[in-house]
């Protein structure tokens, strides 16, 4: 495959448009995204080196503690663990009862590894950034491997659930990603990934500010369908796809609409706007229901989805089909 081609299906795509870092403007770079004409997708081209991907992950990128006890941060730090529990933990119920080794690729700081453990899993994470890496590894005591998800060689059959939020987009080569998942997965072992979904009403509206696009950090970004035609290529079978995500969708919306707003954006410039916190949260609740809404009709901004490795669906068949036409 050349770089001119969708990282998806391989066939040709063309140009789109041109986008910055409107997010958190750490770069100047601007990337041309191409959308393939077969499935939608879209993709940069040329993709950057990985030199240059490294000056678009500054300090605070994974959302550091600046380690002062303030109100503020005892605040923030409760309202984050709650969104985790509220949104991912009813996911992680439907895995099932904990039992078997669980890997969260892209761990970062381990708060959402560290909460899965607590639930009986045996959770290890792997982390590019060694700042996020050690932080997991001290205040949780998880085990981190360091290694970006382009670079993951699995040992094979090793894990029963392998999670990745917000990671596949990042990726130069998400299907060999796909298919080393598959590969490092046991016998009956499943995945849990969150993508941005361009299918969204989110990026309909917002264009180039949407959150969801984050360039120039975002390498490809699939359609729904795109997606699930890779993973059923790599070996899986789709047991669920929801576009609401409480944690990361109304959010999105204050993202777009006020960057200044964004935690993140705040940690890597580091100069927190308390007001502009508070706008960033009263924008958050205040359109939830329009991301609800878009979510039922399968055009929410994020798209998550379990699959399990193909024969285990098909021995036991006690997974649910909850597509809700995305
Ligand atoms: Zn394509």
């Amino acid at each position: 495959m050349t770089e001119s081609t969708c990282p998806y299906c391989g066939r040709p795509g063309k140009f789109a448009f041109r986008a910055g870092d409107h997010l958190y403007e750490v770069t100047d770079y601007q990337a041309d995204l191409y959308r393939c004409e077969n499935c939608a997708s879209l993709y940069q081209e040329p993709v950057p080196t990985r030199e240059v991907i490294a000056e678009f992950y500054p300090g605070g990128y994974w959302q550091e503690s600046s380690g002062k006890p303030s109100l503020m941060n005892r605040l923030q730090a409760t309202y984050i663990r709650w969104m985790l529990e509220a949104d991912l933990m009813r996911l992680v119920t439907k895995m099932g009862p904990a039992a078997g080794a669980w890997l969260d690729i892209g761990c970062s700081r381990g708060d959402w590894a560290a909460l899965i453990r607590d639930r009986g899993w045996r959770v290890s994470g792997l982390e590019a950034d060694p700042r996020a890496a050690a932080y997991a590894r001290e205040t949780h005591g998880l085990t981190v491997e360091e290694s970006d998800g382009d670079s993951w060689n699995p040992e094979p059959e090793t894990w029963d659930v392998i999670s990745f939020f917000h990671l596949l987009e990042h990726l130069r080569q998400p299907k060999t990603f796909l298919v080393n998942c598959r590969k490092a997965l046991r016998p009956g072992g499943r995945i849990l990934l969150r993508v941005p979904n361009i299918n969204s009403w989110q990026f309909a509206l917002f264009g180039k500010r949407w959150k969801g696009l984050e360039m120039p950090r975002h390498i490809t970004l699939p359609t729904p369908d795109a997606l699930k035609a890779a993973l059923k290529e790599a070996g899986f079978e789709i047991n669920h796809a929801s576009t609401w995500a409480l944690r990361d969708g109304p959010p999105s919306i204050a993202s777009s609409l006020l960057p200044a707003g964004e935690p993140t954006r705040q940690q890597i410039k580091r100069k927190p706007q308390p007001v502009m916190t508070l706008l960033y949260l009263a924008f958050t609740w205040t359109f939830l229901p329009l991301e609800l809404l878009a979510a039922l009709l399968g055009r929410g901004s994020m798209l998550t989805i379990i699959a399990s490795t193909s024969s285990y669906s098909r021995n036991t068949g006690h997974t649910t089909q909850t597509h809700r036409g995305v």
